[in-house]
């Protein structure tokens, strides 16, 4: 994934499509994180199922108040953790298994259910993530692209070498895009 483009990402919802692998997408209400945050969106096995099923939960809430954009920012995050999820799943991964069996060491310490791996993982392609949004929204400013998939790895340490401005612009945005404020650049989404 290294070497990944926007279009590599984009082509990931063609791989759930065209593959025999099931990616369910729904809304649902979602409680806030146990710091009072609102959680956007959540991505899991169905519980009981084959590997192959996937399910990514929308927030009801957050796709209620956030932008065009913001919802496709989450959309692409989150196939990501479906992507890395049945990928660790199909090489018959277990919570111990370190990514580095599986190739060139890149991803680390990455398990199917190891959220944090994951995100350390997509700071490393945080470009590519935003091309694939721009490819989207072509209006869309490509750091201000970057800056809304911040928004999801706050807590990696890659987003924690930022400098504090950056850090505010980037909550601004968010803010903006998920509250559909006057200065998003995304449009309200009907509901
Ligand atoms: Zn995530």
């Amino acid at each position: 994934m290294q070497g990944a483009n926007g279009n590599d990402i984009g082509r990931l919802f063609n791989f759930f499509t065209k593959s025999s692998i099931i990616w369910n997408i729904q809304n649902a209400y979602i409680p806030n994180d146990t710091n009072g945050r609102q959680v956007n969106a959540l991505t899991s096995q169905w519980d009981g199922m084959p590997s192959d099923y996937l399910s990514t939960t929308l927030n009801t809430t957050f796709v209620n108040n956030a932008t065009d954009v913001a919802v496709g920012r989450t959309l692409i995050h989150e196939s990501l953790h479906a992507y890395l999820i049945q990928w660790g799943y199909s090489q018959g991964m277990n919570a111990n298994t370190t990514m580095a069996q599986l190739v060139d060491g890149y991803l680390g310490s990455l398990s199917p259910n190891d959220i944090a791996a994951q995100h350390d993982a997509m700071a490393n392609i945080i470009n590519q993530m935003a091309l694939a949004l721009q490819a989207k929204f072509p209006n869309l400013d490509l750091n201000y692209a970057q800056n809304l998939f911040w928004a999801g790895l706050t807590e990696t340490a890659a987003y924690n070498t930022l400098s504090d401005d950056q850090k505010s612009v980037i909550a601004s945005a968010n803010a903006a895009e998920t509250y559909s404020q006057a200065s998003a650049k995304g449009s309200k989404a009907c509901n």
